[in-house]
């Protein structure tokens, strides 16, 4: 009796334990992980028919009574729940680590615009730092201003300015290659990271995002409201090696002057800091 009690127990726990791994598949993404996942249901199947086949051949046998016989229906029941614990487990420990990645991408991403926050400026540029002195490449940064913004916030109201920085920050989000970094800098100020990217490339990434920018229509035309366009000046600077990796703040300066400048001669163009003002 204690035997087919401890075998019938065992197989139930087995069939719960499927719950949390057919939760923890439907969460990873595919890969190899998955894959070992899907591969380790399998193996529970096949413990699953072992309880049945063994359930079957007992009451062929004879049910188990003396302590001796029990040993096996009790190591079944006591794996059953060794598979559940560790299942469960998982799936636990799994949503967790989702939390805190949420978490973490939220105090480092811009609510309004998507981008990535000011907090996350420092480390990623630490990063770069690190990169370009372990495998002596370049990267790049340029900041990117929008013209004349106070103008639109004026004439339309704050909420259409708004939007205005949100359709462009999803611009350059989709616009620019998956490594690089688009950081919100400030108001309306953007700093985009460029990694082992020079400055020339990174010119030319910079005027094509410009012209791209200034014909978009960022708000669509409404009643008693035309549509919205902008322009934008950027300035571009390259990492150089005199910086040292603990200065991430040099390569932003330059970038910055570059962009008063690009202010100075009009608007709506593209500079890049020359040796003579990386020396200021
Ligand atoms: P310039 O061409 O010299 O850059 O002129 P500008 O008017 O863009 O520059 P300024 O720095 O004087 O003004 C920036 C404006 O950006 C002022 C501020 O109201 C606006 N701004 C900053 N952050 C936000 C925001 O989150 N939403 C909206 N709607 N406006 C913002
Ligand atoms: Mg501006
Ligand atoms: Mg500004």
């Amino acid at each position: 009796m204690l035997a087919t009690v401890l075998l019938a127990q065992g197989i139930g726990i087995l069939v719960i334990a499927m719950i949390p791994i057919r939760a923890i598949i439907q969460q990873l993404p595919t890969g190899t992980t998955r894959n070992r996942w899907k591969i380790l249901s399998g193996f529970i199947g096949i413990f699953f028919i072992g309880y049945i086949l063994y359930t079957i051949l007992m009451f062929h046998s004879g049910i188990p009574t003396t302590p001796t016989e029990l040993v096996v229906p009790f190591i079944f029941f006591f794996g059953a729940i060794f598979i559940y614990l560790v299942c469960s487990l998982s799936l636990k420990t799994t949503e967790d680590l989702r939390r805190i990645y949420i978490l973490e991408q939220e105090t480092i991403t811009d609510p309004l615009t998507g981008m990535f926050n000011r907090r996350y400026l420092d480390r990623r540029i630490a990063e770069e730092f690190q990169r370009a002195m372990r495998f002596v490449q370049t990267f790049s940064i340029f900041l990117l201003d929008i013209d004349h913004f106070k103008i639109v916030n004026d004439l339309y109201g704050h909420q259409v300015g708004d939007a205005v920085l949100q359709k462009l920050g999803h611009l350059l989000m989709a616009s620019v290659r998956e490594v690089d970094v688009v950081i919100r800098y400030g108001g309306e100020e953007i700093l985009v990271i460029l990694p082992n990217t020079s400055k020339e490339n990174a010119v030319e990434l910079a005027e094509r995002l410009r012209q791209q920018i200034e014909t978009t229509v960022m708000v669509a035309a409404v009643p008693r409201q035309p549509a919205i366009n902008i322009t934008v000046s950027i300035g571009v600077a390259e990492y150089q090696f005199s910086d040292g990796w603990d200065n991430g703040q040099k390569v932003v300066e330059r970038a910055d002057k570059a962009l008063y400048r690009a202010k100075e001669k009009g608007r709506n163009q593209v500079l890049v800091s020359q040796i003579c003002d990386e020396s200021g």
